[in-house]
């Protein structure tokens, strides 16, 4: 076993938070060393916004993350400034897109490369392909220990010339096989930055743990069952595939819970897209969910507009599965129609099934692909705005990012939590003790 120096800060994951937390942290002169299980460094983030990185929004409101009264006191008053200034001092050009922000470029890769650079420029140290197995605080000499477990050996590179995506499931793969040593690392604060999975960091430094789940990731639902119309399970097959933009409502006993206008993906399964992954933050087992076609029509007005239509074009009982033709997509005037079948083929009935096309939730589902996972470390193990863990929980121990029980909606609230949190850990957490 071998040892290295204490650091002042050692961080536990070099993701996004982790990468904001070492560049804040190495900035104000502090040692600093990222742990981190992977291959690479900051890996995460070129899975993100598609490859294009939607690092954060232009209005980062409260209410679109799961506490705003914390992200409030976390984020402060001013956050898309600070965000602007932390990106600026990176070197980072950003450009907005409806709202979104992202690289200049458009190339996660930027995103990740100008936080590296910094980190490093700044003086901070990365060890990677490395784990914590053990951690203990010697409250004398006011230091963690940290055991953490690496390779033996440098992982081989690869004989042939490889792309970066290449060299990384080549790497990961010796990493795999690769034997294993352990080495004692010590520092005066550890920051937790371990992303969406941490219940083992909860277990070695002896957190309280919320269990996580998926969310940000497709729903599962069907036509509700109705006895006039048996729909199931063929109705969404005859949609899968098919994209629309609509406004998409959650309806909970009766009452309208949020809504969104987006895009949505019909699968066999249920239904995907962005709009459908802020959805799924909210719908539980039971919910309705209701799809309109024209949101930017009110009911009476659709229903007078397909009477005028009508007169041109025939009436819908007599042309029932292709009366929408030239205006929706013939799976969904099929589907509409099989609806209106017990009710009647009227322009009323259309214009009604149009803007309250009805699914009942079953989950979630698809948990591969999703985004982030809801649930962590509390809010109530922590100090705020520092992130600090309470003192009577564990001493000179600080997190950040996705580890903590934070979410929001897609559109860069997520990233923007984590570049925040992360700079909160590492310049206020050694402050307060
Ligand atoms: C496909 C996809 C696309 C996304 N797109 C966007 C987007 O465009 N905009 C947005 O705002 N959000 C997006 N998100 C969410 C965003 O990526 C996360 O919210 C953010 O990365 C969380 O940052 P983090 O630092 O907490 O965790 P991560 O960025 O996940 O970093 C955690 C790091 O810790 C390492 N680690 C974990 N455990 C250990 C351990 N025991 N020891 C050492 N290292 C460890 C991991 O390997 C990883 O490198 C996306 C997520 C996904 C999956």
């Amino acid at each position: 076993m071998t040892s290295r120096p204490t650091y002042d800060v050692a961080i536990i994951g070099g993701g996004a938070s982790g990468l904001a937390a070492a560049v804040s942290a190495a900035r104000t002169g502090r040692s600093v060393v990222i742990i981190e299980r992977d291959v690479e460094i900051g890996l995460p983030i070129l899975a993100t916004g598609n490859g294009r990185c939607n690092l954060s929004n232009t209005d980062l409101d409260p209410a679109r993350y799961r506490h705003p009264d914390i992200v409030r006191a976390v984020m402060g008053e001013h956050p898309e400034a600070e965000l602007a200034a932390f990106f600026d001092s990176l070197g980072l050009m950003t450009c907005e897109i409806d709202g979104r922000l992202y690289p200049y470029s458009k190339r996660a890769d930027s995103v990740r490369e100008v936080l590296l650079i910094a980190a490093l420029r700044a003086g901070a140290q990365t060890l990677t392909c490395a784990e914590v197995e053990r951690a203990t605080y010697d409250a004398g000499e006011g230091i963690w220990h940290l055991e953490v477990s690496k390779p033996a050996k440098p992982l081989p590179m690869p004989k042939k010339p490889h792309d970066f995506k290449a060299l990384i499931r080549a790497q990961r793969k010796e990493l795999r096989r690769a034997e294993r040593v352990s080495e004692t690392l010590s520092a005066r604060r550890v920051v937790i930055a371990c992303g969406g999975a941490s219940e083992r960091m909860a277990v070695l430094f002896h957190l309280p743990h919320i269990p996580e789940k998926p969310v940000l990731c497709p729903v599962a639902c069907q036509p509700p069952d109705d006895r006039h119309v048996p729909l199931r399970p063929f109705a969404l097959e005859q949609l899968d595939g098919l994209r629309v933009d609509c406004r998409l409502s959650l309806i909970r006993n009766g009452a309208t819970m949020w809504s969104e206008d987006g895009e949505v993906l019909f699968r066999s399964y249920g239904i995907s897209g962005i709009v459908v992954f802020d959805l799924s933050r909210r719908c539980s087992a039971g919910d309705i969910v209701e799809v309109d076609l024209f949101p930017a029509y009110g009911e009476d007005e659709l229903t007078e507009l397909f009477e005028a239509r009508a007169a041109v074009f025939g009436n819908p009982a007599r042309m029932a599965g292709t009366w929408f033709c030239g205006v929706l997509d013939s799976s969904l005037d099929a589907h509409i129609a099989t609806l209106a079948e017990p009710i009647g083929h009227t322009c009323g009935t259309y214009a009604h099934l149009a803007k309250h096309l009805a699914f009942e939730v079953s989950g979630t589902t698809e948990h591969a692909s999703a985004q982030v996972r809801r649930g962590g470390i509390p809010f109530d193990a922590v100090e705020l705005p520092s992130l600090a863990i309470k003192p009577d929980i564990a001493p000179a121990l600080s997190i950040c990012g996705e580890a903590l029980d934070m979410d929001a909606d897609c559109g860069g609230f997520n990233l923007a939590w984590a570049w925040l949190s992360g700079i909160r850990a590492a310049t206020l957490g050694s402050t307060t003790h």
